[in-house]
């Protein structure tokens, strides 16, 4: 509600921006063709005068935007505190649980599995949250000669503990022609961002997780990780401001997912931080979505004409 009032006040703000600067237009050129003799002191007055307007409507987008990265700020808080406050009080509840009442061994063991996954939630929100402030303030970086394929598979086990998948729900396919692709990185940091693009992908699949990873090479000196799903897709306005820092796209509102809006901008500046990018396709809201992470494959990879598809 909140975030849609504020919606209204941009909108207005940014109406009646437009429509004082095409007042101030109309007047002045009225004012030119009334006033032609002092021709030179016109003009003069004319480039004034725009400059103030372009001044005025710099300003206004600089305040535009600023407003929203507040918004943005703002949802952010709200999202870490309740995904830090929903585990603590689950967590607390089961804790308390076990202290006042009997409690069976069965389910004792089923109480313990579900503070555990809560706990697991808890790390994984704080680690995304300093990650993010790690990345931003690092120079230099270990780096290390990394086959893709293993560090791929290796991600999506994780995965499939993690939401309790059947091995089936998460595919990946063999390299084309079986060459093994390096990059140079950091391991950790290249297994964030897959782990990221792979959380999403399962995290936004509410109605059933099948998801496929492909591993390939574009144009000869690029390896490229495709994750696709068959969730809930992404509109196209939203394909590039999803990797924005706290940006969570409103079409998902409804579906209440969790989140903080951390995630695919610690994949993009993993990404550029190894020299690559990554980028989002859908055919739309419902059609599922595809997360490309280009990255630059490293010099010693054997090479078949097979492989140097995509
Ligand atoms: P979070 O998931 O914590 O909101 P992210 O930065 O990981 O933050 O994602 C930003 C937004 O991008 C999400 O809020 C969601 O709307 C959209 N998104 C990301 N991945 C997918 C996906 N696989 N399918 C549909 N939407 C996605």
């Amino acid at each position: 509600m909140n975030f849609n009032r504020r919606r209204g006040a941009i909108a207005l703000f940014i109406t009646l921006g437009v429509f004082m600067s095409g007042v101030a237009i109309t007047l002045n050129i009225g004012w030119i063709l009334l006033n032609t003799r002092r021709l030179a002191a016109d003009i003069f007055g004319v480039i004034l005068f725009s400059a103030l307007i372009a001044g005025v409507v710099l300003n206004t987008v600089f305040l535009v935007r600023e407003i929203r990265r507040n918004e943005r700020q703002d949802s952010f808080l709200n999202a870490v505190t309740h995904e830090l406050k929903t585990p603590i009080a689950s967590i607390r509840l089961y804790l308390e649980t076990l202290q006042r009442h009997p409690v069976d061994e069965a389910q004792r063991q089923k109480f313990y599995g579900i503070m555990r996954s809560d706990t697991d939630r808890l790390l994984n929100t704080v680690e995304t949250v300093l990650k993010a402030g790690e990345l931003g303030q690092r120079r230099e970086q270990q780096r290390a000669r990394i086959e893709l394929h293993p560090l791929v598979a290796d991600c999506i086990q994780t995965v499939l503990r993690r939401h309790h998948l059947s091995p089936e729900t998460i595919e990946l396919a063999e390299v084309p022609g079986n060459v093994r692709l390096y990059v140079m990185g950091n391991a950790e940091d290249l297994r964030t961002a897959v782990m990221n693009l792979l959380d999403n992908a399962v995290k936004y699949s509410p109605n059933g997780v099948h998801i496929v990873c492909r591993l390939g090479i574009e144009r000869y000196t690029w390896v490229v990780l495709s994750i696709t799903d068959t969730g809930l897709g992404i509109p196209p306005p939203e394909l590039k401001r999803i990797f924005k820092r706290f940006y969570r796209a409103p079409a998902n509102d409804p579906v209440k997912i969790k989140g903080t809006g951390l995630g695919l901008f610690l994949v993009r500046t993993i990404a550029r931080q190894h020299g690559g990018s990554v980028r989002a396709t859908s055919e739309g809201t419902g059609k599922g979505s595809t997360m490309l992470l280009r990255l630059p494959l490293a010099i010693g990879n054997k090479m078949t004409t097979d492989s140097a598809s995509t």
